[in-house]
């Protein structure tokens, strides 16, 4: 646990640092949504300032218990390709290959390796602990007046986040699934789930 708060609060600082349109790192409300009171605030409740529990009626979210806290929303796209640029910049090169076993990442002639190989990792490593968890997300046009996102509020995991390309509904974690395919009931039950939600604002 401490590692992880450790890196928890390298990583806060880190992303504080690139906020902008720029690494499409930016600050916004989020609402997480609940039938029932919420408990109290978990780990690193410090890095999630302003946060407060909203009875119904104080919300626009219908008869749920909201909590609002103000986090950091972060665009991949945008993020992903900056962090590309900044490294090319620095003088980084990119060599693309596959490692078929371990003994080929050994004989690389470079003094330091990150393994950062993913699920791949699992294979290249022989690391039978490494489990995946499978999601899927459904992608809406872009609006730009919805500026804040929503944790819960229906069946089954559920957020909504809004991004500068899609607004981008979720709600899957499943451990062990290795599938690629999308599961076309769960993006039945994420967009009525949606549906609902959102048909209960204002
Ligand atoms: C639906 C969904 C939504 C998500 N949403 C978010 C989100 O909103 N925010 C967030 O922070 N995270 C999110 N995640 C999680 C995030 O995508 C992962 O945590 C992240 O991609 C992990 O990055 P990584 O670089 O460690 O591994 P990966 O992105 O898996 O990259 C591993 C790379 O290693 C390569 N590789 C593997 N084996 C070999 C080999 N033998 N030789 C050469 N190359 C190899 C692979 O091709 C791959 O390019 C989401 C995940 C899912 C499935």
């Amino acid at each position: 646990m401490s590692q992880l708060e450790w890196a928890a609060r390298v990583s806060h600082h880190a992303y504080t640092n690139l906020g902008g349109a720029d690494y499409g790192v930016r600050w916004l409300e989020l609402y997480e949504l609940a039938d029932e009171p919420q408990g109290a605030a978990g780990e690193f409740a410090d890095l999630f300032p302003y946060t407060e529990d909203l009875e119904p009626g104080r919300h626009p979210f219908g008869a749920f218990y909201a909590r609002r806290s103000v986090t950091m929303r972060i665009e991949p796209a945008i993020l992903l390709r900056r962090l590309v640029q900044d490294f090319q910049m620095a003088g980084g090169t990119f060599v693309v290959r596959n490692f078929a076993n371990l003994s080929e990442v050994l004989a690389l002639r470079e003094s330091t390796i990150f393994n950062c190989t993913g699920l791949g990792a699992a294979a290249l490593f022989g690391d039978a602990e490494l489990t995946p968890a499978k999601g899927q997300l459904v992608f809406l046009p872009p609006d730009p007046a919805v500026d804040y996102m929503t944790i819960g509020g229906g069946k089954g995991l559920l957020y909504m986040f809004p991004r500068t390309d899609v607004v981008l509904l979720d709600g899957t974690f499943k451990l062990g699934g290795y599938s690629m395919q999308p599961e076309p009931d769960e993006t039945e039950r994420i967009v009525t789930e949606h549906q609902r939600l959102f048909s209960r604002f204002g």
